[in-house]
C-alpha cells in the first residue's frame, strides 16, 4: 500500500533515502504553461542536498532544446540539456544506437518539430514532419503528392509521435512506407499514450494517432521509445552508472499509472506519485501491491513545504 507524504519526517526521508530525482514534467512540475506551487524551491532543496536531478517527458512535439526553453521561461533555471531525457531524442538514440541505420538513410516522420530537431543533430535527414505542402496537400486530400505516389527508396525508418496536423495523406504516405518492401523498414513510435492533458481536457495522444497506422498496415512498432519502455531507462542508465549499480537510490516521480510509475518499477526504482496531473487518491489506493507507488503526495511542492 503506499504511503502518503504528509509529515516534516517523511518529507527528509525521501531526501535521504534517494540520489537520483527522475521528475515526469507534466502534471509534475507544470500543467501546460502553469508551473505548479514551489517547483523552484523544492528543485532547489535537491540540488543543494547533491541530489541529482533529471526531466523525463513522453512529449514529442519538443526537442530536449525546446524543453530547456520553456523551462527558462517558467523561470526554472539552472537546467542542462543533458539533464533532460525526451521520447523525440529517445527515438533518436534508438535508430543511431541501436538500429545503427546509416546516415545517408533518410527517416520518414509523422510527428512535429521535436523529432526532426532530434534527429538532425544527430546528423540524420527527414522527410515528412513539418513539410508544409503536406499541410496545404492535405486540407483537401490530393492523391497525387508527389511523396505519395514516388516514395523514397532511401528511406530506412519511419518515426511516429503526436501531429497537431494530421491529416488523411499525411496517414497515408505513412502507411505506404510501413508496407514498403514487403514490411521491413522498422517503425519506431515515440510513444504510445492514448491521450495527454490539455487545459483540463484529455485530448488525442500520441498513441491513438499511431494506432491508426498499425491497423492500416497491419503492423506494431517495432520499439515504443516513451516511459514506460526501458529503453529510455537504459539511456539514462548509461549516463548515469550510479543508478544502474544501486537503481534502489533512484525515485520516479510522476502522475499517471500506467507510464510513470511503471517506468519506476521496470526499472527498479521507487516511486512517487503526485495527485496533481492524471490520477486520482481513490486510483492510487485501488491498485494492487504490485503496481502501487512507493509513495504518492498531494504535490510536489510539498517535500519543500514540510521541510522549510
Ligand atoms: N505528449 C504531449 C503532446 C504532451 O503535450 C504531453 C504533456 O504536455 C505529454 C505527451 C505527456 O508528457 P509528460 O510525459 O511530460 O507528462
Ligand atoms: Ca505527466
Amino acid at each position: 500500500m503506499s504511503k502518503k507524504i504528509t509529515t516534516k519526517e517523511q518529507a527528509q526521508a525521501i531526501i535521504d533515502d534517494y540520489d537520483y530525482f527522475i521528475f515526469d514534467c507534466d502534471g509534475v512540475l507544470w500543467l501546460g504553461d502553469h508551473l505548479l506551487p514551489h517547483i523552484c524551491e523544492t528543485l532547489d532543496l535537491l540540488k543543494k542536498a547533491n541530489k541529482t536531478v533529471l526531466f523525463v517527458t513522453n512529449n514529442s512535439t519538443k526537442s530536449r532544446d525546446a524543453y530547456l526553453s520553456k523551462f527558462d521561461k517558467l523561470g526554472v533555471s539552472g537546467i542542462t540539456k543533458s539533464e533532460v531525457f525526451g521520447s523525440s531524442y529517445a527515438s533518436a538514440v534508438y535508430i543511431d544506437k541501436i538500429l545503427k541505420l546509416p546516415k545517408n538513410k533518410k527517416i520518414w516522420v509523422l510527428g512535429e518539430e521535436g523529432i526532426e530537431r532530434e534527429l538532425h543533430e544527430l546528423g540524420y535527414t527527414t522527410i515528412g514532419g513539418t513539410d508544409p505542402t503536406l499541410v496545404e496537400h492535405g486540407v483537401h486530400f490530393d492523391h497525387d503528392h508527389p511523396l505519395l505516389t514516388e516514395l523514397d527508396d532511401d528511406v530506412g525508418a519511419v518515426v511516429t509521435g503526436l501531429t497537431f496536423n494530421l491529416n488523411y495523406l499525411k496517414l497515408s504516405i505513412t502507411m505506404q512506407y510501413l508496407l514498403k518492401d514487403n514490411k521491413s523498414i522498422p517503425f519506431i513510435a515515440t510513444n504510445i499514450d492514448s491521450t495527454f492533458p490539455m487545459k483540463g481536457k484529455l485530448l488525442i495522444g500520441a498513441g491513438s494517432i499511431i494506432e491508426t497506422v498499425a491497423f492500416a498496415s497491419g503492423r506494431q512498432p517495432d520499439a515504443i521509445c516513451g516511459k514506460p519502455n526501458q529503453s529510455m531507462m537504459n539511456s539514462i542508465k548509461a549516463d548515469y552508472p550510479g543508478l544502474s549499480s544501486n537503481p534502489s537510490r533512484g525515485l520516479m516521480i510522476g502522475d499517471r499509472l500506467n507510464t510513470d510509475m511503471k517506468f519506476g518499477r521496470d526499472g527498479g526504482l521507487d516511486t512517487l506519485l503526485v495527485l496533481t496531473g492524471i490520477e486520482s487518491e481513490q486510483a492510487v489506493l485501488s491498485q494492487s501491491t504490485s503496481t502501487a507507488p512507493t509513495h504518492y503526495a498531494d504535490k510536489l511542492g510539498d517535500l519543500y513545504e514540510l521541510l522549510k
